[in-house]
């Protein structure tokens, strides 16, 4: 018996979802949840790989609907996980024609699930590999500003396609090296949050043109349906507020957003 919640609204522009765990997903089939987010014009999902354990559960996905692809990466909680094995594996994979990036990979101070030197290492190893198999990245940072930036200048030569950083919610630091740099901010259902004020603020001080729009599900559903299950559905409740925030029409905010996807993951397409 769920209070009425406002309906999900249905766009003419296709939208991308950049950002979710598709093998995360439990509330409902995963074939309900692909047509709910075709009926919301969802053109296409990136579900990304995030432990040894599901490296080969994302290829999977990815060969199940055309619209669904993926990427190869070790996050930063699984860090002590990262093995030459895994990282043999990304390398073998992370060029199929259904992968888009190498991901999620970066640094995580706020849970520390690995040891810092650790995540430092795996981190710089799987942006080696992004420069060498000429992918973008998808990076997670998260309390770990300082060492992002120093970790990324490090690569700025060399890491040629850049890529995202997702789920931003650092500071206006690493939001200034990452635009300078031309590298793309993912925003998500935090955007909606009552308490996000900073990330709003970011999202003000990001171009449009370096937006992604996300959703990161199952985690951080957006207003109003928090307390649910997140889904790649949800995502045009993000993309309204970005629309919101940045005091731009609807429209342009999924023009921009659809050709920063396609640019960023999809270039030859
Ligand atoms: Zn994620």
């Amino acid at each position: 018996m769920g209070s009425k919640r406002r309906e999900i609204p249905v766009f003419d522009h296709p939208l991308i979802e950049t950002h979710c765990h598709l093998d995360y997903l439990k509330d409902r089939p995963l074939e309900d949840t692909l047509a709910e987010a075709r009926r919301v014009n969802i053109e296409r999902i990136v579900t990304i790989a995030v432990s040894p354990a599901n490296l080969g559960r994302v290829r999977e996905l990815s060969e199940s609907a055309p619209f669904i692809y993926g990427t190869q990466g070790i996050h930063p909680h699984e860090a002590e996980s990262y093995t030459d094995e895994a990282e043999a594996e990304i390398r073998a994979h992370v060029g199929g024609a259904k992968m888009v990036a190498v991901g999620e990979i970066g640094l995580d101070y706020f849970y520390d699930n690995a040891d810092r030197s650790v995540q430092r290492e795996v981190f710089r190893r799987q942006l080696q590999i992004a420069c060498d198999t000429q992918r973008p990245v998808v990076i997670h940072s998260r309390e770990a500003d300082d060492d992002t930036i120093a970790i990324l200048r490090e690569f700025e030569d060399t890491l040629t396609r850049r890529g995202v950083i997702h789920s931003f919610t650092s500071g206006p630091g690493l939001a200034r090296y990452a635009i300078d740099q031309g590298w793309c901010l993912g925003f998500n259902g935090i955007a909606t949050f009552n308490k996000a004020e900073k990330v709003r603020d970011i999202i003000r001080m990001t171009p449009i043109e370096q937006i992604l729009l996300e959703t990161d599900s199952p985690f951080l559903t957006p207003a109003p349906y928090r307390g649910r299950e997140n889904a790649p559905f949800y995502i045009p409740f993000v993309a309204e507020k970005v629309a919101e925030v940045k005091e731009l029409a609807i429209e342009q905010v999924l023009s921009h957003t659809y050709q920063n996807s396609l640019r960023t993951f999809f270039p030859q397409v």
